[in-house]
């Protein structure tokens, strides 16, 4: 009998976990995505600033998996699990599994700010990545026809919360997208995004990378224009006024969240499987605590045996692949009557990009910064990208956008039916 690994999450973790058993024929595999697709996190705000297209960085997972018969996809999203039963219910119909994966990432957390969770744009997904994109262009066109300087003025600060390396990429990005492009394209414009305002609690940007890192990014953004306010909090959004922990305010109507993720809900597992930060509590083999063969990998679950991390691994994309990895190893294992191997991260260092042609790079041992930074920036973000004509068509569009400057994809499309009215 071949043993039903029942996977919920397509993220880097599922798929790296799919990837490494996918030809082993003691298993029958089923991937439960909400998406069809696999996406690539950390260029979406490429895709918000309409630098790239979303099909660049998203891959369907029957193609995917179209070579692999023992792998098949369902379209679902998770609704409960009942361990009892060994199934899961999903929006889309109930499954039952020998082995049950949980890697179903996080979502943004507003911290209880219930205003900010209305109004602001968070920008975890393509859906959302779109959205933005389209607000961004909106809010233009809106400054363009506006004739009244303060409106005009409200209309073109952006706000971003979270000065982690979304909030630092995309800070940078929507600078540069004002100075080479806003300023050409929309004449009627007089400030071109000249008010990017990047918000954190904390007193410095990039704060888990190298201080050559944070100074760098600092440094950089402040030559583009962006006003950087560090030790402060967004405490509200009202009246599309962002109220801040000093007691300031900031007109704007474009608040973009970057500032903290939750994991996903999951209903049905014991309470003692929760921990901080809403992540699954996991042992050193990514057993869900409290459970039988339920396991947790990637950003939504917390280890916290592994010496070096007592708090918790970060959550990053090598933590979720290399927790793939692993756990498809241990499945064979288990399969052989062998002794599991415990989770090791292995830290292969962190980057960011800050603007064209600049960057920061953290190895274990040595950090730098610059031109060559910004080349291993784009190389290391080309290599993980699922579908070999993927990284053909990135590395194309970026050779042309990062020379010209000027991407052609501003479109604002909203997908609609035509109902015939002439509308
Ligand atoms: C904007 C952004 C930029 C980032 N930049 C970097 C970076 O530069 N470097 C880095 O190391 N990390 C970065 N990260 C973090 C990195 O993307 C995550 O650590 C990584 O994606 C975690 O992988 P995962 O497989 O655990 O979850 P994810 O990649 O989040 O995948 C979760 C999957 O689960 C699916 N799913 C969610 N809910 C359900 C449900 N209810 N039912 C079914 N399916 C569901 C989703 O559709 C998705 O396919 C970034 C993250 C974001 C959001």
């Amino acid at each position: 009998m071949k043993k039903h690994i029942l996977i919920v999450g397509g993220g880097f973790a599922g798929i790296n976990l799919i990837k490494s058993l996918k030809n082993d024929k003691r298993f029958k595999i089923t991937l439960v995505d909400k998406n069809n697709y696999h996406f690539f996190p950390p260029l979406i705000y490429q895709v918000a600033t309409s630098f790239i297209e979303a099909s660049n960085i998203s891959y369907p997972f029957r193609k995917l998996f179209s070579d692999n018969k023992n792998v098949k996809f369902h379209m679902g999203s998770l609704v409960k699990v009942i361990p009892e039963d060994k199934t899961i219910e999903t929006d889309t119909g109930s499954l039952s599994y020998d082995y049950l994966v949980l890697a179903m990432g996080t979502e943004s957390n507003f911290f209880g700010m219930e205003n900010v969770r209305k109004c602001a744009l968070p920008m975890k997904s393509i859906e959302e990545a779109l959205y933005l994109r389209n607000h961004i262009l909106l809010t233009l066109e809106e400054a363009a026809r506006n004739k009244d300087i303060n409106e005009a003025e409200k209309l073109q600060n952006i706000v971003i919360a979270g000065g982690g390396p979304t909030g630092v990429e995309l800070a940078g990005m929507l600078a540069e997208m004002g100075r080479y492009i806003a300023k050409k394209e929309y004449p009627e414009i007089k400030l071109s995004f000249s008010s990017i305002y990047l918000i954190d609690a904390l007193p410095t940007l990039l704060s888990p990378m190298s201080r050559l890192a944070q100074e760098t990014a600092y440094e950089k953004l402040k030559e583009l224009g962006v006003k950087i306010l560090l030790n402060v909090s967004v405490k509200d959004y009202v009246d599309s006024k962002v109220i801040l922990s000093d007691g300031k305010s900031i007109e704007t109507e474009t608040l973009i969240w970057t500032s903290g993720v939750i994991g996903r809900e999951v209903h049905g597992l014991p309470e003692e499987s929760t921990g901080k930060g809403r992540r699954l509590m996991v042992d050193a083999y990514n057993k869900v605590q409290g459970t039988a063969n339920i396991y947790a990998l990637g950003d939504l679950c917390l280890m916290i045996s592994e010496e070096k991390y007592p708090k918790g691994h970060l959550q990053l994309a090598q933590v979720a692949i290399q927790q793939g990895k692993n756990m498809a190893a241990n499945f064979q294992r288990i399969e052989d009557g062998k002794v599991l191997e415990p989770f090791r991260y292995n830290d292969k260092g962190s980057m960011a990009i800050i603007s064209k042609y600049n960057a920061v790079v953290d190895l274990p041992k040595h950090s730098f910064k610059g031109f060559i930074a910004w080349l291993t920036w784009l190389f290391i973000h080309i290599i993980p990208l699922v579908g070999f004509g993927n990284k053909i068509q990135l590395a194309i569009d970026w050779f042309r956008l990062f020379i010209t400057n000027n991407p052609s994809i501003r479109l604002i499309l909203f997908p609609k039916r035509n109902t015939g009215n002439g509308q």
